[in-house]
């Protein structure tokens, strides 16, 4: 849980700490702060933008180029038509409560979870056990006093609270407000009655042109642009199946209650992969091998249902195999997943896996797994992965009529017995006039079965009663001079099919600051001082320059050194301010800097310089060239610090004052 959060060397994590040196060192900023901010809205800074634009590029090569996917970059403003034939105008919404006497609104999950987290807390601290404080927004605080008293609760419902809170993301409205009546909860800070919770949709409204007669809204979900360029897609990718979109970009959520700073945020940034797959043939994917020993952690929606939260630890391949993981193509995701996570250096004891319960699936998802990532906030979903079917290619071509599915030669032609149909146009017109070709359309539509009952009674009776709820009295009696009904044999040379979507929805916002969180330790000589420690490739400027001094020899190297580093591409800065270099080490500790290259009177003489790793603050010394190369491969993800160390000469000059 939350409280048990350790940074890597062990010591109990302190999130005040990291979120200050995050404000004060610029990674993020409330947006409009001068004007009093808004929440949910953030700014990032030069060390965020440059953390964000390293995961993206990871996730580029990760993805993207690893698997020949399809980018588009597709436009925020949406529709109203599209969002309402996903479905999301009418489902997309999260549960809210309001309090009538102050106004003040909550999301009803979250409070619920709140208020028994926090009686748990006093129930522990009832009990003498020692319970860890969890830092809260300072504004929040004052609300929870009331909860956070040392009161001792029955065993009986303590795992009563423990087995909803496991289960939490699997209620819906009206359950939610059978948990308030049941277990007193109320606004924390007044303890005044709440309203029963109704659902809020969570899409931001406006409207497009001028004459506002075109609703639309901000995409809450990259998705629905991919989805509607799927023939063109196809068509691009020479009709060839199974293939991926891909897309980074903004999406909008106007969160009922944004809370846990980056975490949940109105405006932030996705990546999502719509992968393509034929529903025939179990979903399988063509390199599925190479990740079948993948080892995740995964919690299970029946562990979950049972009250309970502990993972296994399982190879996917076995997850795929015993069913638990639907289908070999989602199992291939999630291993990718969680190497990805790894790549960027997310704390490997610090993932999970978490299956979608039956309620808080979308209808048509086959299954949906989380991979949450575990932060002083709790386990956060970071990555969303669900197979979606053939849910939204379905309904957009119903209601647009846009052949979002695959046409393929079949490689034998497949003959299909079927009862077929054949209307007399010349009499069935002057018959039915103005209903012709709404009778004509139910009759089209008649199932297998009842062909087959209606030719028995088209011989027998010389008519057929159809269902055409539309017209007169719902009845439509059709004689048998205007209709045969008989069984055929069809041969299909071309294959028909909507394919189905397995959909990875990346929040990168949340990557950025759990990858924080897991980077963040203090060296145990300045406590003060916090180390953010991501690797080469993710950190937001990758090597620091010191001149010993301000003296006037050290500053050509300054700018050979700087020239050389952006000739091969990677970011440096130079701080030759006049404080010591053991403190300019430990200020660029702070933005994860994870090189330095130190210019001393040696390097004047014989053209070397000192490499310096920032976790180990171990040093090597060599020529510009090799150093550079050191760094190049060290930054590209070739090499570690123990290769290169093991490679050039160590240094144990000049380091800290
Ligand atoms: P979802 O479509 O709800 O599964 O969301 C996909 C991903 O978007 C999640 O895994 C999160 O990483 C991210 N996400 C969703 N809502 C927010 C939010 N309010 N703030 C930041 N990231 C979010």
């Amino acid at each position: 849980m939350a409280g048990d959060m350790t940074t890597k060397d062990g010591r109990p994590f302190d999130r005040a700490q990291l979120e200050s040196l995050m404000k004060r060192r610029l990674f993020y900023t409330p947006s409009f702060d001068i004007y009093g901010g808004v929440s949910g809205l953030y700014d990032y800074g030069p060390p965020g933008c440059a953390l964000t634009n390293n995961i993206v590029d990871i996730w580029r090569k990760h993805f993207v180029l690893k698997e020949n996917m399809l980018e588009v970059d597709c436009t925020m403003l949406t529709p109203y038509e599209v969002l309402k034939t996903s479905g999301h105008v009418d489902k997309f919404a999260d549960w809210m409560c309001k309090d009538p006497k102050t106004g003040e609104i909550f999301r009803a999950d979250h409070l619920v979870e709140e208020v028994l987290e926090s009686r748990l807390k006093g129930d522990k601290e009832a009990r003498g056990e020692k319970v860890e404080e969890k830092e809260e927004d300072p504004k929040k605080k004052k609300k929870k006093v009331k909860n956070i008293a040392a009161v001792k609760l029955e065993d009986a419902v303590v795992q009563e609270y423990e087995e909803i809170l496991a289960k939490i993301d699997n209620y819906n409205g009206e359950e939610l407000g059978l948990l308030m009546k049941k277990y007193d909860i109320k606004n924390p800070a007044t303890n005044g009655e709440l309203l029963p919770p109704v659902a809020f949709n969570l899409m931001f409204q406006t409207s497009i042109g001028p004459s506002s007669n075109l609703p639309g809204y901000l995409r809450p979900e990259t998705a629905q642009g991919q989805f509607l360029n799927f023939a063109k897609l196809l068509e691009f990718n020479q009709q060839s199946m199974p293939f991926a979109s891909a897309s980074i970009g903004k999406s909008f959520r106007n969160e009922i209650s944004p809370r846990a700073g980056l975490l949940r945020v109105r405006e932030f940034l996705m990546a999502e992969i719509e992968h393509f797959v034929d529903p025939e043939g179990g979903k399988k994917h063509p390199f599925f091998e190479e990740v079948k020993d993948v080892e995740l952690e995964l919690l299970n929606r029946d562990v979950q249902l049972a009250g309970k939260t502990h993972v296994e630890t399982t190879k996917i391949g076995k997850a795929v195999k015993t069913g638990l993981v639907d289908n070999e193509t989602l199992g291939y995701f999630l291993a990718r997943i969680q190497l990805f996570l790894l790549r960027i250096g997310a704390d490997p004891k610090k993932i999970r896996f978490r299956q979608h319960m039956a309620n808080e699936m979308a209808h048509y998802a086959a299954d949906c797994w989380d991979a949450e990532l575990l932060t002083s906030y709790g386990w956060i979903e970071c990555v969303g992965c669900a197979d979606r079917s053939a849910y939204d290619l379905s309904v957009h071509m119903k209601k647009t009529g846009a052949p979002l599915m695959v046409r393929e030669p079949r490689k034998e032609p497949l003959k299909i017995e079927e009862w077929q149909v054949d209307i007399d146009k010349k009499k069935f017109g002057p018959k039915f006039k103005k209903d012709g070709k709404t009778v004509e359309a139910a009759i089209e539509s008649l199932t297998q079965d009842l062909r087959e009952k209606l030719s028995l009674d088209l011989e027998k009776e010389g008519k057929i009663v159809v269902d055409v709820p539309s017209v007169g009295s719902g009845k439509v009696e059709v004689p048998k001079e205007l209709i045969a009904i008989e069984k055929r044999t069809r041969v299909e040379n071309v294959r028909e099919y909507t394919p189905n979507v397995i959909e990875p929805s990346f929040g990168i916002g949340r990557l950025v600051y759990a990858l924080c969180e897991h980077s963040y330790w203090a060296r145990a000589e300045d406590e003060a001082r916090g180390v953010l420690s991501f690797p080469p490739t993710v950190a937001p400027t990758k090597v620091l320059i010191v001149p010993l001094s301000s003296h006037g020899d050290f500053k050509p190297f300054v700018r050979t050194l700087s020239n050389a580093l952006q000739d091969i591409g990677i970011s440096s800065r130079v701080d030759d301010s006049g404080a010591s270099i053991g403190k300019r080490y430990a200020r660029n500790d702070e933005l994860g800097t994870p090189l330095g290259i130190t210019i001393d009177f040696q390097s004047v003489k014989d053209n070397t310089f000192t490499l310096r790793d920032r976790d180990s603050t171990k040093q090597v010394r060599s020529s510009l060239d090799k150093i550079c190369k050191a760094i190049s491969s060290l930054v590209n993800g070739t090499e570690q610090w123990s290769d290169v160390a093991a490679r050039l000469p160590a240094f144990e000059g000049q380091d800290v004052d």
